[in-house]
């Protein structure tokens, strides 16, 4: 056992059940996955004990001469990955990236348009109560009446509010996106061009989805959902753009790097070069058809009518039960998702009438269509009768042998 078992059994305790839950549960939150063990053993490594405010070869501290190698790793894999002129592997988050091209690019007041949270975009895209929305003057672009990104108003709305920073990227929107076409609008009304990739970037290294990085000004990222990395944020950007992103992460909002997770990231886009990489990108995006399929099948609804990536917003409408009911009632039956909202949704944002269903983690466990097929007529079981314990109960027992059959950590 681990020495936190002795000296702190409360939490070793919690934990446990935590690294169970992850066994026991096919995981369907399209915002997670299962990092390797190596991921984890630079994660948990010596490396959190270094102070190393600066850049490589650039410290305010001494004794870095070695985290220097791990971020320079992490800087060069990314480049590589992405095939970007520039790379800040330093965010402690994915709103810490955006956090800091905001305060590179932005003052208080400017004008940004972003994707509506409503609709499918990112609180740091400019929601009311997030900095976005409190500090600058945002203005939201949705979907059209086909549930696809409405480009037609997002360039007419860039036209009349001439932003200073356009930013394309969601959280919950099925689609492909047209990053082309919103370089094209920024450039043609002086904007700033954010792409923010924290769904998508693990299927854009791998080449399953476009990439933004020939056309956008900046690129952010988590590196934790589908990138399979540890908990953190990353920007790519233009090499014109270096020096001002780095002086907007250090010394502009964030103090020392966490150099065990900078470590983590290095470990993480190494993994993400090899051709299994690949390989795992094109199942996650063949699961995640197999499901949408399956559910559709069953008589539910897709938001936009299909999904093109690892994600998919389910219309629980036809079922009659909504969005908070579903995820507690599919959690019951060990199958973990999250409420959320639908575009133009009836219920109120804690409610909603949907959930957010994705792909990475299960195909991560080894999933093929085969079972996330399997796992579409699952959910439908359990909707299609919520209040029935039996059902529940059988759909557990097959759950169950699905997630012995594929272990997450062998
Ligand atoms: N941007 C998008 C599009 C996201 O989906 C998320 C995470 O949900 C973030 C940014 C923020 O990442 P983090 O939770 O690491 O701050």
């Amino acid at each position: 056992d681990l020495t936190i078992a002795k000296t702190d059994p409360e939490l070793w305790a919690a934990m446990q059940l935590e690294t169970a839950r992850q066994q026991d549960h096919i995981e369907l939150i399209a915002s997670e996955n299962y990092a390797s063990p190596a991921v984890m053993e630079a994660q948990g490594s010596q490396l959190t004990n270094k102070y190393a405010e600066g850049y490589p070869g650039k410290r305010y501290y001494g004794g870095c001469e070695y985290v220097d190698v791990a971020e320079t790793l992490a800087i060069d894999r990314i480049k590589q990955l992405f095939g970007a002129e520039a790379a800040n592997v330093q965010p402690n988050s994915g709103s810490q990236a955006n956090q800091a091209v905001f305060f590179a690019v932005l003052k208080p007041g400017d004008t940004i348009l972003g994707m509506s949270l409503a609709e499918g975009g990112h609180l740091t895209h400019g929601m009311s109560l997030n900095m976005s929305g409190k500090w600058f003057k945002a203005v939201s672009y949705g979907l059209n009446a086909a549930e696809e990104i409405d480009y037609e108003a997002m360039e007419a709305l860039a036209r009349e509010h001439k932003p200073k920073l356009i930013i394309a990227g969601a959280s919950a929107y099925s689609l492909r996106i047209d990053f082309e076409r919103f370089a094209k609008i920024a450039k043609e009304v002086g904007a700033y061009f954010l792409a923010d990739v924290a769904h998508y970037s693990g299927l854009i290294a791998a080449g399953v989805y476009p990439s933004p990085v020939p056309h956008a000004d900046f690129v952010t990222s988590t590196t934790h959902k589908s990138l399979r990395g540890p908990r953190g944020g990353i920007i790519l950007m233009k090499a014109e753009f270096e020096k001002m992103i780095n002086s907007a992460i250090f010394p502009g909002i964030q103090g020392g790097p966490l150099m065990h997770v900078i470590a983590a990231k290095a470990v993480a886009f190494k993994e993400a070069l090899s051709p299994e990489f690949k390989i795992y990108q094109q199942q996650v995006v063949k699961n995640a058809d197999a499901l949408a399929k399956a559910l559709i099948q069953r008589g539910l609804r897709i938001v936009s009518g299909r999904t093109e990536s690892h994600v998919m917003l389910v219309d629980l409408r036809s079922k009659n039960i909504t969005g908070k009911e579903a995820e507690a009632i599919l959690g019951s039956a060990h199958m973990t998702c999250n409420k959320n909202a639908i575009p133009n949704d009836p219920e109120k944002p804690f409610v909603t009438s949907g959930i957010r269903l994705g792909s990475p983690a299960m195909t991560t466990r080894g999933f093929t269509e085969v079972e996330a097929a399997k796992v579409g007529h699952l959910i439908a079981d359990v909707l299609d009768n919520p209040h029935d314990a039996a059902t529940i109960e059988r759909v557990k027992t097959e759950v169950q042998q699905l997630t012995k059959a594929f272990p997450v950590y062998g």
